[in-house]
C-alpha cells in the first residue's frame, strides 16, 4: 500500500461531467484529483484512435437545449467545432426511410395497404385508447401512433436496445426521448413544413449538427489540459475499488493497471461512476434496503465493432438505424460523414456497428475475431458492405452505458437517491452517477 495522499476535492469519473466538474473548480482558483479506470479521458463521449482512423464509442452529435452547456462546448471545442450536414436514415425489411421521419416518403414507402392500416390502427388507438393509463414505452407510442407504425417504426429498434419487451419500459422513457412528437404533428409537418421551407434557402432545409472536427472525446482533451494547466491531477487507469466514509472525510481506494494501490482522503467527493456501483464500494456499507435497491437497478451495456474499409464509405448516412429484426445490430455509423479529419488524409472510411447488450450476452462473450465476422456478415445481409473491403477491425465493449428505465424501477432510484443525499460532501453527477 503506497502512502495516503490528501485532497481537497476527488472526481471519481474523466468523462464529460467529472471534466467538467473539474473545469467550473479551475474558474474557482479549486484544485483536486481526477481518477478514471480508462486510459483516455471522455468515458463514453471519448474518441478511439486505431492506425490513424478516430473513432467514438458511437455516434455522437454535440445537441443540447441548454445554452450554458452550448457555450461550454463552443468555449472548449472553439475553431474545431464544425457544423455537419445530418443524413439519417432507418432500414426496416431491406428499405430506407429518413429519419426523422418523411410522411410522404414514408407513406410511399410503406405501401398504400400499410399505410392505411397504419392511418387506421392510429384512429382506432385515438377511439380506444384515450384515456388508457400509459404505464409502458408500448402503451405511451401505441396511444400516440397506433399500433402499426409502432411496431414498424419503434418495437424493434427500441427491443434491441433495452434487451427486454417495450411493454415492460416505462413510459417515461418514451416521454423523455419523443417529447412533442405526434401523429397530428408529423402530418402537420408534412404538408405545412414543407410549404414554408420552400421560401427559405436550400440550406435551410438541411439540417445539421455541431461536431469537433476530430472526434467528440477532443472537447474533453482539451478539456484535460485545461484542467491540468489549472492545477488537477489526472490518474487514468485507475480504477476506484472501495469509498470508505471516515469522520466526515471520503478516503478512496483506488487500483492501477500495474496492481499497485492507491489512498485519496478528501473533504469534498463528485461521483460520476455508476450509482448503483458508488453504493456498492461504500464502507461501511449502507444499510440492506439501499444494497438491494442497488442491487435491482442495472445499466444496459454496448459493443461497438469498428472497422476500417478500403474505399470510400459504403453509405451517405451519417448513421443509420437498423429496425430490421433479421439482424442484431441496432446501429451503424461512418465517422467520415461526419468529418473528414476522422480518417488519415481524408481517405478509406471508418465504420462502427453498434450491439446493445449485457456482459452475461453471448455477444458480449463473443472472442473479438469472431464478433467482427459476425458484424460484417451482417452488414452484408443489410447490403450495407458489398465487397469485401475490410482492412483492419477493433471491438470496443463498454459497460453500464445506459441506465435501464424499466417498469418497476422508480422506487429503488428514489431509496438510492435519498440515500446519497444524506451523505456529507458528496455530489452524484452524470449519466452513470444520476442514473439518467
Ligand atoms: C452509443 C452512445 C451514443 C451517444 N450519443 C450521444 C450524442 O449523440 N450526443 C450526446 O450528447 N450524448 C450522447 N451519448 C451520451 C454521452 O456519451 C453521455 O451522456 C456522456 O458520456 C456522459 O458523461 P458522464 O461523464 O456522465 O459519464 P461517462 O462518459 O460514462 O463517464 C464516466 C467515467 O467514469 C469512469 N468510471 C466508471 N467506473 C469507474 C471506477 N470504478 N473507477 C474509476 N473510473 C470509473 C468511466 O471509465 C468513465 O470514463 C451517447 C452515449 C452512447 C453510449
Amino acid at each position: 500500500m503506497n502512502p495516503e495522499q490528501e485532497y481537497e476535492i476527488c472526481i471519481l469519473g474523466a468523462g464529460p461531467a467529472g471534466l467538467s466538474c473539474a473545469y467550473e473548480h479551475t474558474k474557482r482558483k479549486r484544485q483536486g484529483l481526477i481518477l478514471d479506470k480508462n486510459p483516455i479521458v471522455g468515458g463514453l463521449a471519448r474518441t478511439e484512435v486505431y492506425k490513424g482512423y478516430r473513432f467514438d464509442v458511437g455516434p455522437h452529435r454535440f445537441f443540447t437545449k441548454n445554452d450554458e452547456i452550448d457555450r461550454l462546448w463552443h468555449e472548449i471545442g472553439g475553431e474545431e467545432i464544425i457544423r455537419v450536414p445530418r443524413l439519417t436514415r432507418i432500414v426496416y425489411r431491406g428499405k430506407f426511410f429518413d429519419y426523422p421521419l418523411k410522411p410522404f416518403q414514408a407513406l410511399f414507402g410503406l405501401g398504400l395497404f400499410t399505410s392505411f392500416q397504419a392511418f387506421f390502427s392510429y384512429l382506432i388507438a385515438q377511439l380506444s385508447q384515450r384515456n388508457k393509463p400509459l404505464n409502458s414505452f408500448e402503451d405511451w407510442i401505441t396511444q400516440k401512433f397506433g399500433r402499426k407504425l409502432y411496431t414498424i417504426f419503434f418495437k424493434t429498434y427500441t427491443e434491441k436496445v433495452w434487451g427486454i419487451p417495450c411493454s415492460q419500459i416505462g413510459a417515461e422513457w418514451a416521454a423523455q426521448r419523443i417529447k412533442g412528437l405526434s401523429f397530428t404533428e408529423i402530418i402537420r409537418n408534412a404538408f405545412f413544413g414543407q410549404i414554408k421551407n420552400k421560401n427559405k434557402k436550400v440550406t435551410s432545409l438541411v439540417d445539421e449538427f455541431s461536431y469537433p472536427k476530430h472526434g467528440s472525446g477532443r472537447v474533453y482533451e482539451k478539456m484535460r489540459d485545461h484542467v491540468e494547466q489549472h492545477g488537477f491531477e489526472i490518474h487514468t487507469s485507475e480504477t476506484v475499488e472501495q469509498i470508505f466514509l471516515q469522520d466526515g472525510k471520503y478516503l478512496i481506494q483506488a487500483r492501477r493497471a500495474d496492481g499497485s494501490l492507491h489512498r485519496y482522503r478528501c473533504h469534498a467527493l463528485f461521483s460520476s461512476i455508476p450509482l448503483t456501483e458508488f453504493i456498492l464500494k461504500l464502507q461501511p456499507p449502507p444499510p440492506s434496503a439501499v444494497i438491494e435497491s442497488a442491487r435491482s437497478l442495472y445499466y444496459r451495456d454496448h459493443i461497438t465493432v469498428n472497422l476500417i474499409l478500403e474505399g470510400p464509405a459504403p453509405f451517405p448516412d451519417n448513421w443509420i438505424y437498423i429496425h430490421s429484426p433479421e439482424v442484431r445490430m441496432a446501429r451503424v455509423c461512418e465517422y467520415g460523414n461526419f468529418s473528414k479529419e476522422m480518417l488519415p488524409n481524408g481517405q478509406g472510411s471508418a465504420v462502427s456497428i453498434e450491439y446493445f447488450c449485457f456482459a452475461s450476452d453471448d455477444l458480449w462473450q463473443m472472442e473479438d475475431a469472431t464478433l467482427i465476422s459476425f458484424a460484417v456478415e451482417e452488414m452484408k445481409t443489410l447490403k450495407l458492405l458489398t465487397k469485401n473491403r475490410v482492412l483492419d477491425a477493433f471491438v470496443v465493449r463498454e459497460k453500464d452505458s445506459y441506465p435501464a428505465y424499466y417498469i418497476g424501477h422508480r422506487p429503488h432510484f428514489e431509496e438510492l437517491k435519498k440515500f446519497v443525499a444524506q451523505l456529507p460532501h458528496l455530489w452524484m453527477i452524470g449519466r452513470g452517477g444520476m442514473y439518467k
